[in-house]
Order: structure tokens, then sequence, then C-alpha cells
């Protein structure tokens, strides 16, 4: 394959040096299709090529494949489209249009069948999928001669190894009437949250949502209606931004989810909102299931996208059935070793935390985690200015910088600056 010289990209212009953003120019050679390569083995290749430059003083030593399309087939899911997806749309559209007429037990024994019958994909490897990280060892690879390390912004501000953001949607309103209530459990430990409200699928008390903005938690929108409507069509999806306008004036929102994380990832560049959090790192278990492979935020056009990155309160308890939270625990592991966002999604709702039992085992999380003094826990909105900032910031501190070094497995590692 020919392969496309691009002498100095300049940061903006390849969205993985933005991610890994230093103030040098760069040179980076790349192929111009990575399209030969299937999503699921960018991960390998990539690690391979990270563990054979590492060792090799080779001038001329190229990735395997683009890492800029590879970095955009994962993020923005465009592997969906050739690896088969779990539903047929027309099963999909079927489950939709029949939901509200089937009792909530028969819908979970229905898709703990379906898990059952399909089991887990190889890909995005669930809870956690390692692509968009090794394709950053790949592009470190690159950039760095063999074992130096490559200086650059720190992921999260003052120093913190990784970022926490606490998220709910609220699906109904007697989940809005517990959100106090949830509220209550994370200000005791110090912590804010974000509660996505649909606009037009229960009333909604504006009390509550005052009550919240005024202790300091964050309203979201999490969609009109609580269906697939939105990102059904594209003359729908142009119909609903209005409405969607008008929910981000009424609740002063900043920031959306999509009702079932549904979605059509190009689309979310152009939601009236300044961040989006839709997407998964990595979720098999969701209606429409896939993920980013990603456990920092991208850009999406303008839009940040903040993925959402601890398997949801409803997965865990009710379809998988655990009864503590340990996988959410070593979760918190990964992305902390990453200097990712763990982003928790989860529901005050009944049958969700709204169960005293699920209620418990959250405590037991925010237990655990004000237990790290080195998280760096914020609402989401803030968590996208942020990410933002750290992009467009003209000047930059030293303090503020980290390094990332590729180690003998070719792995890429991130060491912080010194926490402030
Ligand atoms: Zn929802």
């Amino acid at each position: 394959m020919p392969a496309l010289r691009v002498p100095r990209l300049r940061v903006a212009s390849h969205p993985l040096l933005r991610l890994l953003a230093t103030e040098a120019d760069y040179a980076v050679d790349e192929p111009c299709d990575g399209g030969s390569v299937p999503a699921s083995q960018f991960s390998s290749a990539s690690r391979a090529f990270a563990r054979a430059a590492r060792v090799s003083a080779a001038p001329d030593l190229q990735p395997p494949f683009s890492l800029a399309s590879a970095y955009e087939t994962l993020v923005m899911e465009r592997w969906v489209s050739v690896e088969a997806s779990a539903l047929p749309p027309w099963a999909l559209a079927a489950f939709y249009r029949f939901r509200r007429a089937i009792p909530r037990r028969v819908q979970l024994a229905l898709r703990r069948a379906l898990i059952r019958r399909q089991g887990v994909p190889d890909f995005p490897r669930w809870p956690y999928d390692e692509s968009v990280r090794d394709l950053l060892a790949a592009l470190a690879a690159v950039l760095a001669s063999p074992g130096r390390e490559i200086r650059f912004r720190w992921f999260w501000p003052s120093g913190a190894r990784a970022a926490l953001a606490l998220t709910h949607d609220v699906e109904s309103a007697a989940g809005l009437g517990n959100a106090l209530r949830i509220a209550d459990m994370e200000a005791a430990r110090g912590f804010r949250s974000s509660f996505n409200v649909v606009k037009c699928w229960y009333e909604i008390d504006h009390g509550i949502l005052r009550e919240l903005v005024a202790r300091g938690f964050e309203i979201g929108v999490h969609g009109v209606w609580h269906d697939r409507s939105l990102f059904s069509t594209r003359a729908e999806f142009e119909s609903q931004q209005e409405l969607l306008r008008e929910a981000a004036d009424a609740f002063g929102a900043v920031g959306f989810r999509s009702p079932a994380t549904h979605r059509v990832p190009d689309w979310l560049a152009e939601l009236p909102f300044e961040y989006d959090c839709t997407m998964p790192l990595s979720d098999p278990y969701e209606p429409q299931p896939g993920g980013c492979c990603s456990p920092w935020p991208y850009f999406v056009g303008d839009t940040v996208e903040l993925p959402w990155t601890l398997t949801q309160d409803h997965t865990l308890f009710t379809l998988l059935g655990h009864r503590d939270i340990e996988l959410w625990l070593a979760q918190v592991e990964r992305l902390r070793d990453a200097a990712g966002l763990i982003q928790a999604l989860t529901h005050p709702d009944p049958g969700y935390l709204g169960e005293p039992k699920n209620a418990r085992l959250y405590e037991a999380f925010l237990d655990q985690m004000s237990e790290h003094a080195d998280l760096w826990s914020a609402l989401p909105r803030d968590v996208a200015r942020w990410w933002r900032h750290r992009d467009n910031a003209e000047t930059w501190s030293p303090a503020d910088y980290g390094t990332a070094t590729v180690t003998e497995e070719g792995r890429i590692a991130f060491e912080g600056p010194t926490p402030r």
C-alpha cells in the first residue's frame, strides 16, 4: 500500500495527537488507509507495533495502518456497520413498539435470555476495551525515540490521577421524587452529580430541580421522550432540535444523554448542548450495543463527548444479578491506570437505586470513591469545560505536564504531574 507522507502534522489536525496534546510539532507519517484491518485487531496490531518500535531505532518505521482513521473508526463506532449488531433493526423497532405493553418482568427475562444466547462479544471487550489506549501507544512509539518519554498536557487539572463524574438518568416521576435522597448520599461524602431529565415523559417537579441546582447539582436533558424516536430518522432528529433547545433552556442544561443510549454518533455534533454523554466505553447489554473504546473524552465536531465508563446499575444489579460492587471497583482501577474518566451512570428510579439494597451498594461505592484523594470529582459540565480548555489553552504551565512512555510490552504508561 502506498504511504501518504504528511510532514509536521499540527496537533489539532490529528485527533490522537490532540489527545496526547503537546506544544511541539511532530512529524507523523501514516498510511492513508486504515480500512484493511478489522477494528477488533487495532489493539493487538498497535501494541505489537509499539513493542517493535521500542527496541528499533529505524527512522522510517511506520504504524501498520492510519492511527487517525483507526481512532475515528473506534470513537465514532464506524466498526458497527461491519461487525454484527445484536438485534436486527426490525427486531429493535418491534421491541420498542411493544415495550410498554410487555410487563417489565417479561422484558427482563427476554433480555437475560438474549444475553445468554449471544454471550459477551469479543469486541469491544467488556467491561473494558483498551483499543484507543493501544493506538496511543503506537503513536507514542512514533513520536518518541526508543525508550524516551513524551511530555504532554496532563489529562486532568491539578495533577489528578483520574476524573470522577457521577450521573443519573431519571426515567419517571417516582425517580425524580427519589433524586434528593440520592443527592443527600452523595453530598454527605462531598460529591455532586448530574440528573438527566426527560422533557415530556412524566410530570416534572420543578421544585426538586431547583433544590438540586441550589445544592450544586447539575440538570441535564435525557431526551424529549424516553423512546428511540430522536435518532430513528434524520427528519425526526431535526424536528426535535427545537424541543431539545426548549428543554435546555427550561432546565438550564448544557449536557445531554440519549434515552436508552440510542445514537447515530455522527449526529451528536449537532445537538444543542456543550457536551453529550451517550457513548459507552463498552456495553454489550443495551438495546443498541457498542462502545467508543476510549476512557478519555473526545470531540465530535464541537461537542465534547464524555464516555460513560462504569457498567450501568440496571445491568450490574438486575440483568447480571451482582450482589456486590467488585466489578465497578475493578473498573475504577483500570480507569485510574489509564488516567481516564470514571463516569458512573445510575438511576434514582424504582427498580434501580430506588431499591434499598441497590442504594446501599451505591453508598458503598461512594464510600470507596471518597477514599481516593487523587480523583478529580466534578460535574460532567465541568469535565467537558475542562476538556475544551485543555484543548484550547495557548499557554500551559510546565507543572501541568505529565509523561507517557511505552513499556517493553508495548503498552503506554502515564505519569501525572505532582498533584496540587
Ligand atoms: Zn433512560
